[in-house]
């Protein structure tokens, strides 16, 4: 219920309804005028045309005139009020189930009514069941109702579509006081979209005519500034964060050339661009917040390690983040061949460390002896503190929301300080989305894989012929190269996932004597996993079976033979994420994806990307088609943008438009950012309060 202020303050907005109205209306989330004016219809009626009662059909909305014949209380099954209506044509029963007395009074034989609403067929022939309706006191003769195409609003108990109309009309009456106008009319101009206040009557009051090519165009304008204050919303934030103070992180980079230096390879082009950049950054007195985009076996474990060596040669300290407790033993692991020749250790928080051992990892941390942490999420519980935190590295599995982006800001930050960000992510975001969904960060992109990786050979195969694969198995293995296996959950069940690959675990074990078999899953504990992990990457085991818990960075360069079953059930990414365990080593790899046909146009789409291409950016742009933004940016799951107007789908063409405008905005009429973001975002989501 809205609180009474908001209430009184609404009431005294808009003279002629009254507190108990606006109680109602916040049910609805409208608290004011302006709400009620973006309090969008779901549809409209036609009522331009009256039907003869004889025409109607069942199912049908309809507009008739005609006069009472006879009411009819009846108490059959429940109570109703029956009123047959006849113009020359025929006659149609309108059935009312809630009536006050007054109105069986009104419908006196004789008396002339207008009623619209949908046709049914009831056990009595053809009905109107509380059929919207007026008296017509001058007869037939009177005009019909003038706005032609009449809204139909969402709405709630105790508020009928009639009282939506008028308190909208009230509202739209002042449209320019409760929703001036802010984006200035060379904008306008220059985007060819109508003004406000027309866009707000083309969709609350069109005429007849208008539906067609009106109402897109009112839509359009109101989706254009909603996005635009969302664009608007995430590069304020950014010049916020340019305000905000950070470590300067400077240093010779010896330690990190002692490191480069040892590697039996050399960095690929990109690698060194994107450490120049984030080097760059770090040495900026603000804090960083980059988005790191490099597609799978890109080599950015080895960036986020250059990067946190010019850290600690500055004397700070930087915490490396894994989506999983694998995957941080994994980041360690390297970080273990890496740093100690340098003089530096690095040290793993993991669930499993308790008691006297996690205390001193933590003794380590708070006093600034530990150079670089590795870890899950659990590195930001309260416990760990950091002596100098200068440099957070986030490895995220798959594409970085805007909500979890945000609840991760505020981490490490002590107020007067906050320390430097990098994101890591192999699922690259179209570049229309990051620009303006993204907006709050910079973002540096591998687009260049290690020389001498060749493409992963895929291929599609239908499960029956499943059997074809055991002699592929077999000749990869006999060769000394390794495979995995993977078995995708199945509707959404871990547990059935898990039973799976079991299954296929003992399956394969069984045809395949000669094979030393695995099996991973979720459900095993870390240092279960880790065991199992350790086996396959010295060999021990030759084939891997899998539930897509390895999905994730698990690097074996020596496997060369990945199969996906049901392959029809993943998305693109995740599809893509996982042939990436593959092809990590100068030999050829192949990738086959097992699939349970029919398939249904969207899979069969999606296997067609993955054996067209290997490249992370165009899976990611292939994805975009078939998903459309609003899943890619995960806000059908997580809400977070919340869009009142806009359709991320509808309006995806705009979404290009926005960086340009905004900064037009932004020169030309500064004034007017904040009014829009507040317009827009002010109640909703804000960008910084997550
Ligand atoms: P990702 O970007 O998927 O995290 P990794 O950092 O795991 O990729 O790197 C994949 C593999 O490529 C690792 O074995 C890594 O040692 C190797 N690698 C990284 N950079 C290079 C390079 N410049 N030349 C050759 N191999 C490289
Ligand atoms: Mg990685």
């Amino acid at each position: 219920m809205a609180g009474q202020a908001v209430v009184t303050r609404a009431a005294a907005a808009l003279p002629g309804v009254g507190p108990a109205m606006w109680q109602r209306l916040a049910l609805l989330g409208i608290e004011q005028p302006a709400d009620l004016l973006l309090h969008l219809p779901l549809r409209y009626e036609d009522r331009s045309q009256l039907s003869s009662i004889a025409s109607l059909r069942d199912g049908q909305h309809a507009l008739v005139r005609g006069q009472v014949e006879a009411t009819e209380l009846t108490q059959r099954r429940r109570r109703a009020l029956l009123v047959s209506l006849a113009d020359s044509s025929g006659s149609v029963t309108l059935r009312f189930f809630h009536f006050r007395p007054s109105q069986v009074q009104q419908f006196q034989p004789g008396a002339w009514l207008e009623c619209y609403g949908e046709v049914r067929l009831g056990p009595m022939g053809l009905e109107m069941v509380h059929p919207e309706y007026r008296l017509l006191r001058g007869g037939a003769s009177e005009p019909l109702p003038p706005a032609a195409l009449t809204p139909v609003y969402p709405t709630t108990a105790g508020l009928t579509q009639a009282s939506l109309r008028r308190l909208v009309g009230l509202a739209l009456d002042r449209c320019g006081q409760h929703l001036p106008e802010l984006l200035p009319p060379g904008l306008r101009a220059a985007e060819q979209i109508s003004d406000l206040a027309t866009a707000l009557h083309g969709l609350h009051q069109p005429a007849a005519d208008a539906l067609l090519d009106e109402r897109p165009s009112a839509l359009h304008r109101l989706a254009l500034e909603e996005l635009l204050a969302h664009h608007l919303s995430l590069r304020r934030r950014r010049q916020q964060r340019q305000t905000r103070r950070a470590p300067v992180i400077r240093a010779s980079g010896a330690l990190r050339h002692r490191l480069l230096e040892a590697l039996p390879f050399a960095l690929t082009g990109a690698q060194k661009r994107v450490i120049g950049e984030v080097l760059a950054d770090l040495a900026r007195p603000h804090p960083m917040l980059r988005l790191l985009q490099g597609d799978v076996g890109s080599g950015k474990t080895l960036v986020a390690a250059a990067v946190a060596l010019q850290a600690a040669e500055a004397g700070w300290q930087t915490a490396i983040m894994a989506p999983t407790e694998l995957l941080a033993e994994q980041h360690f692991r390297n970080f273990c061949r890496w740093l100690p020749p340098l003089g530096l250790d690095p040290l793993w928080l993991a669930g499993r460390h308790t008691g006297r051992a996690r205390a001193a990892i933590l003794a380590d941390i708070a006093s600034g002896r530990a150079p670089l942490v590795v870890g899950t999420h659990a590195l930001f519980q309260e416990e760990v503190q950091f002596a100098r935190l200068g440099l957070v590295i986030i490895d995220e599995q798959h594409r970085f929301g805007v909500h979890q982006r945000l609840a991760l800001r505020a981490k490490g930050d002590d107020g007067a300080q906050a320390p430097h960000q990098l994101i890591m992510t192999a699922t690259p975001i179209p570049r229309s989305l990051a620009m303006t969904f993204y907006a709050d960060l910079d973002t540096s992109t591998i687009d260049e894989l290690p020389p001498g990786r060749t493409p992963v050979h895929t291929l599609a195969v239908p499960r029956r012929r499943k059997d074809e694969l055991l002699t592929a198995i077999a000749t990869t293995c006999a060769q000394g190269q390794q495979a995995y296996w993977v078995c995708p959950l199945i509707d959404e069940s871990e547990a059935l996932a898990l039973s799976a690959a079991s299954a296929t675990a003992e399956e394969l074990a069984a045809t395949l004597p000669q094979l030393r078999v695995g099996l991973l899953h979720g459900r095993m504990k870390s240092r279960e996993k880790e065991t199992v992990m350790a086996a396959f990457l010295s060999n021990e085991l030759q084939l891997l079976v899998a539930t897509t818990v390895i999905e994730v960075g698990v690097d074996v360069p020596n496997a060369t033979l990945m199969v996906i079953d049901h392959a029809e059930r993943l998305g693109l990414a995740q599809l893509h994420q996982l042939r990436g365990r593959v092809g990590r080593g100068s030999a050829d790899s192949r990738c086959v994806l097992l699939y349970q046909p029919p398939l249904s146009g969207e899979a069969r789409a999606r296997l067609a990307a993955m054996r067209e291409t290997n490249d992370g950016f165009e899976i990611a742009r292939r994805d975009l088609d078939l998903r459309g933004p609003g899943e890619l940016l995960g806000t059908r799951q997580t809400g977070a943008v919340n869009l009142r107007v806009a359709d991320l789908e509808r309006d995806r063409s705009l979404l290009p438009r926005l960086p340009h405008l905004a900064g037009l905005l932004e020169r030309e009429a500064p004034a007017m950012v904040p009014r829009l973001i507040d317009r827009w975002l002010g109640r909703g989501l804000d960008y910084g309060e997550v």
